[in-house]
């Protein structure tokens, strides 16, 4: 996110103006105005309601979720008498008596705030719990709200806990913190603890677009997802974007395309034109829509996190499709979204994430950012040709040249080193193709052909190539072959395989060859099983016998070259 913070604190202090920023003017005065918080209000509003006041609370959430508003909407429940001035404590303070209108506009004395990253020390603690014994001196309680509390230092600490320990019936502490593990036990045991939850940005969309109207200003919606994503979760943020956004615009309609300058976001359309090229492999189209964003001043890391963001959301769409109806998202995102989804494979989404995510870091530390993230793209188009390790695994056993690298296939369109690659596009997929497909179509491409097995060897490759794994395993280990026909296979099956494999072998081979195999089981001793056949063949070879007297003792394990078909 710190990449895309806006100057959020520009405004912070005009509020004496005449002028007022959003996000103050719009802060909640009652606890139904606290957007995304339902747990919490329902529990503080019974916990008012039925009289059972805490001694302590502790809001926790992350920066910017409304934890000094919360707090001091509290010190208004349990402070607030009413517009009769007889008033009790309540879920629902009235916001016109003195202590309401006081704790609003920060000047209540019996309401004492201290922000413990600012002072950490014993003295600021002893100072500010001096007044602590008397009494308020016009509301029902005194209220001390220490933001940051987990920044005290330990001393600090210790003078706090005496005052939790026994305080005196009219004191009342509210904590907030975002790091809620720093804080320790002896204090959180103490008090009542919220979990401020990050707003969710459909909330925070609708809350934006009623402010816009209620401030008389036209704000696109496209343009208010986008301050909706980019507040991540946080209304404050989310309308000083808005505060911004709106004053630029000087009184005319703020659009998406403003927003998006203002934010240094690339296009939305862009970035998914971005990840179909380095999908395609086409690194060419890919760095030159990098040049493009660039120039038109989104910054390169941003791209990266959108990219990282779009791979997320497509991977969190494969896995659960209801995720496409995010309102934050435009109709044409969502379809183009949901083919991209359709079309990509999981493997090649996870390892998307993962170059990215690393890629990002690299970005971050890069002293020329943009060269960084055209390296990251360049690696990424890459590895989307190359197959995953379960396909490199089946090409190299089947041995079949059509899964090869074929040379001239192999450079990627406008690519300017296509010799890098180690394991290329197959010959399949002409490139010219390949700019408009992605790639993990390639095993939807290949023609129907049955595999006809023509040896026991093979017919273990082709249970190990349908991931029957387990099967392949016992055929290769247990099976003693005593006969091996095509469309017959007798064996002795040792000890150690299951009662049915002949059963499960059969049956297989006939679905996938589309021709009948009978497997069967008979007593006879049969051939060494092809695993200790590749043992012997090992122990033969002139490498692993010198290792052999190398190292006396040495145990050989399952032994293939790539070569070795
Ligand atoms: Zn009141």
């Amino acid at each position: 996110m710190t990449d895309r913070q806006v100057d959020k604190d520009t405004h912070k202090d005009s509020g004496a103006d005449a002028y007022r920023v959003l996000a103050r003017k719009y802060r909640p005065t009652t606890f139904a105005q606290l957007i995304g918080q339902d747990a919490l209000v329902r529990t503080l509003t019974n916990a008012i309601t039925s009289g059972r006041i805490a001694q302590g609370y502790m809001l926790t959430g992350v920066r910017g979720v409304g934890k000094t508003t919360t707090a001091r909407l509290i010190a208004r429940a349990l402070n607030c008498i009413g517009p009769d001035g007889k008033g009790g404590p309540t879920p629902e303070p009235c916001g016109v008596c003195a202590n309401c209108t006081a704790i609003a506009e920060d000047r209540h004395v019996d309401v004492l705030e201290m922000d413990a990253a600012s002072r950490t020390g014993i003295d600021d603690i002893r100072e500010l719990l001096d007044g602590v014994r008397y009494r308020p001196t016009s509301a029902r309680y005194k209220i001390y709200i220490v933001d940051e509390v987990h920044m005290l230092s330990e001393k600090a600490f210790n003078a706090l806990l005496k005052t939790l320990e026994e305080p005196p019936e009219h004191v009342k502490f509210i904590f907030a913190t975002t790091e809620i593990r720093k804080v320790p036990v002896t204090v959180l045991s103490r008090c009542q603890r919220f979990d401020l939850r990050r707003i969710e940005s459909a909330d925070l969309h609708k809350l934006f677009a009623q402010i816009s109207k209620t401030e008389g200003a036209t704000v696109e919606e496209g343009a208010l997802a986008l301050i909706a994503r980019a507040a991540d979760g946080s209304a404050r943020d989310g309308l000083s974007i808005l505060d911004q956004a709106i004053s630029q615009s000087a009184g005319k309609k703020v659009t998406e395309t403003a927003v998006r300058d203002m934010l240094g976001l690339a296009d939305r359309a862009l970035v998914f034109d971005l990840f179909d090229a380095v999908m395609s492999g086409d690194v060419k189209k890919a760095l030159d829509l990098l040049a493009d964003q660039y120039a038109a001043g989104a910054s390169p890391v941003v791209i990266l996190q959108d990219l990282l963001e779009l791979v997320h959301w497509l991977t969190r769409m494969k896995v659960a499709p209801d995720g496409a109806n995010d309102p934050a998202l435009a109709e044409t995102e969502r379809t183009r979204g949901v083919a991209m989804a359709g079309k990509l494979g999981m493997p090649v989404l996870t390892r998307s994430w993962q170059m990215l995510l690393k890629g990002l870091s690299e970005a971050r530390a890069a002293p020329m950012p943009l060269q960084a993230v055209e390296m990251v793209l360049v690696r990424m188009a890459y590895a989307a040709e190359l197959p995953s390790p379960a396909d490199v695994i089946k090409s190299l056993e089947s041995g079949g040249a059509s899964a090869r690298p074929s040379a001239s296939a192999a450079a990627p369109s406008g690519g300017s080193n296509g010799g890098a690659r180690a394991v290329a596009r197959g010959s399949a997929m002409p490139s010219a193709e390949a700019v408009s497909q992605p790639t993990a179509q390639l095993a939807q491409t290949k023609p129907v052909e049955l595999p006809a097995p023509q040896t026991f060897a093979a017919i273990v490759d082709l249970f190990a190539d349908k991931r029957e794994i387990v099967l392949a395993d016992h055929l290769k280990r247990h099976v003693h072959l005593v006969r091996f026909d095509i469309g017959l296979i007798e064996f002795n099956p040792g000890k150690l395989a299951p009662k049915d494999l002949s059963g499960q072998v059969g049956k297989l081979l006939t679905q996938w060859t589309g021709q009948r195999w009978v497997v069967s089981v008979v007593n006879a001793a049969g051939a060494p099983t092809l695993h200790d056949q590749e043992m012997e063949q090992a122990k033969a070879d002139p490498v692993v016998k010198s290792i052999l007297e190398a190292f006396p003792g040495a145990i050989i394990e399952t032994v293939r070259r790539a070569d070795d078909t």
